[in-house]
């Protein structure tokens, strides 16, 4: 395992020493991860895997951790990579199957690594501001770690969240007002009291580390096939950024030539780095009226609108777009995953599919091209906008007669 070779401030240059830091300290830009190139080391030309440990940390000779006794793991990631088998539209398309994770959600793949290297920097605790999967994760590895948690949680959190961070044992606080304002608090709250803050915006520079593991799975999952397509639904966007990381490294460890077209997908109604795409601004600009049933990207960016400037750069210097799905989509395609993929995913998750259809329906996408649509969690966590599509659910007494009144046959 090797040293990071410091943070670099994505805005000014500035580089700092490995530490507990956020935001650049000079400018407030967004803190970026560089590894010492010549120190990237390859066996027989192909990527280091350590078959000895589960989990994401099978890869840590590409991960900043300096003393493998600071690992917190709950045997995250390796996750499948499945065809698709959903006849209601053909092509070449795989789903990542991210609800597979110990807490159920991509999540846990920053969480690892930013708990981890707080536990490096001996914080005292860690806080979270979180719309509920990273604020579980942190939960669950804090306690793990046996270090005390705080998440800080929108008012409108779905109750299957709260209850999984509940379980967990962390100590969760509802804070006024959409995902911002916990942003805001949990900020305050790590550094008045040294706790490590592992909210999962581009704050924590750690966390991508983690999120960039899922393109050096891919490559061995597709036989070092680098995807046309990659559909990631995006809040701030910190995992479509990490994925693209981990392609930028391959390539610049020689494994690849080519590098994904990136795709951002947001609901309609929380989309402001849509608008930027779609308006070609520059700047992505915070939204004011949160309202649609993906809890997990309703990110308004208000007071660090940087990260989805940040995000929008990514895709559109990959070649991608950013599109927005309506919630009545978003049903659509969960239940197109469930009855037509056996993958019960939350309304967030949803989004890829919806956006899958979208791309190709415009052909911006064909057939043939190799896309990847990343399931970034699991469908118990955000059970209320779906119960009022399920329909009336009969019940009969264990009689053949009452059975057949009920017609379900009525194809035999
Ligand atoms: C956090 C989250 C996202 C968005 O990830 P970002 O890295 O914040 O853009 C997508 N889906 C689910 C289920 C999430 O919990
Ligand atoms: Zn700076």
């Amino acid at each position: 395992m090797f040293k990071p070779f410091e943070l670099e401030c994505i805005s000014c240059g500035e580089k700092y020493k490995t530490g507990n830091f956020y935001n650049c300290i000079k400018c407030g830009g967004i803190l970026n991860v560089k590894y010492n190139q010549s120190k990237y080391k390859l066996k027989n030309n192909q990527l280091i895997v350590d078959n000895s440990i589960q989990g994401l940390w099978s890869y840590k000779e590409y991960l900043p951790i300096n003393n493998e006794n600071n690992i917190c793991s709950l045997a995250e990631g390796h996750t499948p990579l499945i065809k698709s088998k959903i006849s209601e539209i053909s092509g070449n398309l795989f789903f990542k199957d991210e609800t597979r994770n110990p807490t159920g959600s991509f999540k846990d793949r920053p969480t690892t690594v930013s708990i981890s290297k707080a536990i490096e920097n001996k914080c005292k605790g860690v806080v979270a501001a979180s719309s509920g999967n990273a604020g579980i994760a942190t939960a669950a590895y804090a306690a793990v770690a046996k270090l005390p948690a705080i998440i800080f949680v929108p008012e409108n959190l779905p109750n299957e969240k709260l209850l999984q961070a509940s379980i967990y044992g962390a100590k969760i606080i509802k804070v006024r007002g959409d995902y911002s304002s916990s942003f805001e608090l949990a900020k305050k709250v790590a550094l008045e009291y040294n706790y490590a803050n592992l909210t999962s915006t581009y704050y924590n520079p750690y966390g991508l580390e983690g999120d960039k593991t899922i393109a050096f799975e891919m490559y061995n999952q597709l036989g070092h096939l680098v995807p046309d397509f990659i559909i990631i639904p995006i809040g701030a966007g910190p995992l479509l950024t990490g994925i693209y990381k981990g392609y930028l490294d391959l390539k610049e460890m020689n494994l690849i030539e080519k590098l994904p077209k990136m795709i951002g997908v947001q609901a309609k109604g929380c989309s402001p780095i849509v608008k930027a795409f779609k308006e070609n601004n520059k700047n992505v600009e915070p939204w004011n009226h949160v309202n649609t049933i993906a809890s997990g990207i309703s990110d308004p960016l208000k007071g660090y609108d940087q990260d989805g400037t940040y995000t929008l750069n990514i895709i559109k210097g990959s070649g991608g777009y950013a599109i927005s799905v309506s919630d009545e989509e978003i049903i659509d395609s969960v239940f197109s995953l469930g009855n037509g993929q056996g993958i019960f995913v939350e309304p967030t998750s949803a989004t890829v599919f919806c956006g899958y259809k979208q791309l190709r329906k415009s052909e911006l996408i064909k057939k043939d091209d190799l896309t990847v649509s990343i399931i970034t969690g699991i469908g118990f966590k955000d059970t209320k906008p779906l119960y009022k599509f399920i329909g009336k659910i009969p019940i009969v007494e264990a009689s053949l007669m009452e059975f057949d009144s009920l017609n379900i046959l009525e194809n035999e």
